[in-house]
């Protein structure tokens, strides 16, 4: 059998034919050329309009690389004919392989975007011999026809989420679907400032806006403000995994300055590496860990009250009415304030803030569990980590939308993995 009787089968192009296949001396890595050809009496098609068109004149021969095997690199050469378009003018004549001035075939760029979601881009270039930046551009390609051709009707429910990227106080704005039967990123910003929403907003189109029942968020202001201000009908709910977030940072704050003044004054450092008992929920510590919590709750550490206080609210979530719910967080809230710990006030007095849009948690009969945006803010703080190179915003920005989007592929004859 010969390689391009493979080839028409996995991979054949109306009016183009395989010519000869050769193989490429003194090449550094072993290479093989597939020659292509246009269709005899074929007419070439406008690369802008897509019409067929008169022929102009012929390129010269250019190499696209295709789907490399067995360790072999395989490109095709083609010499593109250009066409004399009425409306578009001179133009290069469409190639069904690759799109615009790409010198990799399409069906190599999925390929590779299709590793890039199951490995690091670093991965795949070096697993597949090519470049960062052949991967970075296939999983572009792929992420920019996803976006294009995703579905998105029948969205009711949505979470907003921020997620901190690179050093210092710089943030991403993500929005997810979370509906039961469809979770995915739908949208990414560059920052968390009230402009950053209103630009999801404005993308996903007012009529789409109208159909959303249910939008989860954190107490982020910016964002109250312009889910009111965009969304005022849908059901707004502050969700449990991002209240539990500031009570944990509050828990960190405490800890850190009271380690510091028991440092300070002598005392022994009984709070050193206690940061993860502390934050961590009781059931999931060791039967070690447990000993020493229970060894440090008999110290009266403003540390240790914080702690218990934060698993005391826990409390509050597991209430089926809205008004039972209400009770608690009153009774929780005051009890709180009175601690004298300031960082947990800060939390209280924002609670008490919003109590409206804490209690829609239980009109929405917690149907939004955190879970759900939990397990998107960790994956999506993965990608970005994960990704070395993703020092610009763009570059992190299509890392987010391959690896939690959900998007589309385009329907092939030939599945290549
Ligand atoms: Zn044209």
């Amino acid at each position: 059998m010969q390689l391009k009787t493979i080839l028409n089968r996995v991979q054949k192009f109306k009016s183009f034919v395989y010519g000869g296949v050769y193989w490429v001396e003194g090449a550094s890595v072993p290479t093989v050329e597939v020659e292509l050809h246009a269709r005899r009496n074929s007419r070439p098609a406008c690369s802008v309009c897509g019409h067929k068109r008169p022929g102009y004149d012929r390129l010269t021969m250019r190499r696209f690389e295709f789907i490399p095997m067995w360790g072999i690199k395989v490109f095709f050469l083609y010499a593109p004919r250009r066409v004399d378009c009425p409306d578009c003018g001179v133009r290069v004549e469409r190639m069904p392989w690759a799109a615009g001035k790409h010198r990799l075939t399409e069906s190599y760029a999925w390929f590779l975007a299709g590793w890039a979601r199951r490995l690091s881009w670093q991965e795949v270039a070096v697993a597949f011999r090519t470049s960062w930046d052949h991967v970075f551009h296939s999983v572009e390609m792929a992420v920019s026809w996803g976006r294009a051709h995703q579905d998105l009707t029948g969205i009711e429910a949505i979470g907003v989420d921020e997620i901190q990227w690179q050093r210092g106080h710089k943030y991403l704005t993500l929005v997810y679907q979370i509906d039961a039967d469809c979770k995915r990123l739908l949208w990414v910003g560059s920052s968390r400032k009230a402009k950053t929403l209103l630009g999801f907003f404005r993308w996903f189109g007012q009529e789409r806006t109208q159909e959303l029942s249910y939008i989860c968020s954190d107490m982020w202001k910016p964002y109250l403000k312009v889910i009111a201000k965009k969304a005022g009908h849908a059901l707004h709910i502050l969700d449990r995994f991002h209240i539990m977030v500031h009570l944990s940072k509050a828990i960190d704050e405490v800890r850190a300055q009271e380690t510091k003044e028991l440092k300070d004054k002598g005392y022994d450092p009984v709070l050193t590496k206690t940061r993860w008992l502390l934050l961590k929920r009781p059931e999931n510590l060791t039967s070690n860990q447990e000993t020493r919590l229970a060894d440090l709750v008999q110290y009266n550490l403003r540390s240790i009250r914080s702690y218990l206080l934060k698993e005391e609210f826990q409390l509050f979530w597991s209430y089926i009415s809205p008004y039972w719910a209400g009770q608690f967080l009153d009774k929780w809230c005051t009890k709180t304030m009175r601690s004298r710990i300031e960082p947990m006030k800060k939390v209280a007095r924002r609670l008490r803030k919003h109590r409206p849009l804490l209690l829609n948690w239980f009109r929405a009969k917690g149907q939004y569990s955190s879970g759900i945006v939990e397990g998107f803010n960790n994956k999506a703080k993965l990608t970005t980590r994960k990704a070395y190179g993703f020092k610009t915003y763009n570059a992190a920005e299509i890392a987010l939308y391959h690896a939690l989007g959900a998007l589309p592929v385009p329907k092939t004859t030939h599945v290549f993995f």
